[in-house]
């Protein structure tokens, strides 16, 4: 059995709810969860993890970050990928500077809101992996988000799984994460709430992962409703000013 070299959350806790050592290459990982959950969070710290050093096991690589919502923010991704490259070079003992602008380059950001933007980008997302070989994520925040709106139920359906397809054929390709996230509204649970929701089993088995995300007060929990180790795994978390951490 050959284990591919996965994404670390910084939280072990949180790892070994996507499998064994984080986000797993080569596949679809879903983050659900309410507003708040830390679904943003977990992506930018993942856009982060990618670029730890090669002597650290890490993968020396780039991230793809589509924003669909307009969370993302530079300020806080400087905080996270300063922090967690820092965190790295102490367990190597060797600090060197951390080049914040080299950083914050290998992070490509796209701004996609709205439908039409965002089926633009998925269009000539390949194109972009092609021009950057060293991506080894794609973070897509949301991928539901842009479906509010605008389509037909039928349309949405249809749209969203040729896209999910193209995603995990990419992955599979390229042997890159993907890491979509899908947000449930407050009101409504998992079942019927979100816009995948009724799509059902269908669209849980476009994942090769899922985790829900949530939290009651400081307390944020990741239950792991899908991964290649089967369900039911339970993992807590936090965020603090570095991050995602155990
Ligand atoms: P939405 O669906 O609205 O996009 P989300 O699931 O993406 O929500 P995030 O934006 O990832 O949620 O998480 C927000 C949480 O992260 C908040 O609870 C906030 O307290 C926490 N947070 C954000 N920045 C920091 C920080 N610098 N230090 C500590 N916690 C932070």
């Amino acid at each position: 059995e050959t284990s591919l070299p996965s994404i670390p959350t910084f939280s072990q806790s949180l790892d070994s709810c996507f499998g064994n050592n984080g986000i797993q290459l080569c596949s679809l990982t879903e983050l659900l969860g309410l507003p708040g959950s830390g679904k943003t969070q977990l992506c930018m710290q993942l856009c982060a993890s990618v670029q730890i050093p090669k002597i650290l096991g890490g993968l020396n690589a780039e991230a793809l970050f589509v924003d669909t919502n307009t969370n993302f923010t530079a300020g806080r991704f400087k905080e996270i990928v300063c922090a967690s490259l820092l965190k790295c070079q102490r367990l190597l003992d060797s600090p060197t500077d951390i080049k914040d602008d080299e950083a914050l380059k290998r992070l490509h950001y796209i701004n996609a809101f709205g439908l039409e933007k965002f089926c633009a980008t998925m269009y000539t997302m390949p194109k972009v992996v092609e021009e950057h070989p060293n991506i080894k994520l794609i973070a897509i925040d949301s991928i539901t988000f842009p479906f509010k709106e605008g389509i037909s139920p039928s349309q949405r359906t249809g749209l969203l799984f040729r896209q999910m397809a193209e995603l995990q054929r990419l992955a599979l390709e390229k042997q890159i994460a993907v890491v979509v996230t899908n947000e449930m509204s407050t009101r409504v649970g998992l079942s019927t709430g979100s816009v995948v929701g009724s799509l059902g089993d269908a669209w849980a088995h476009r994942c090769n992962a899922r985790v829900l995300l949530s939290s009651e007060g400081r307390e944020r929990r990741a239950v792991c409703l899908k991964s290649n180790c089967g369900p039911n795994a339970v993992g807590q978390f936090k965020i603090t000013e570095e991050g995602i951490r155990d």
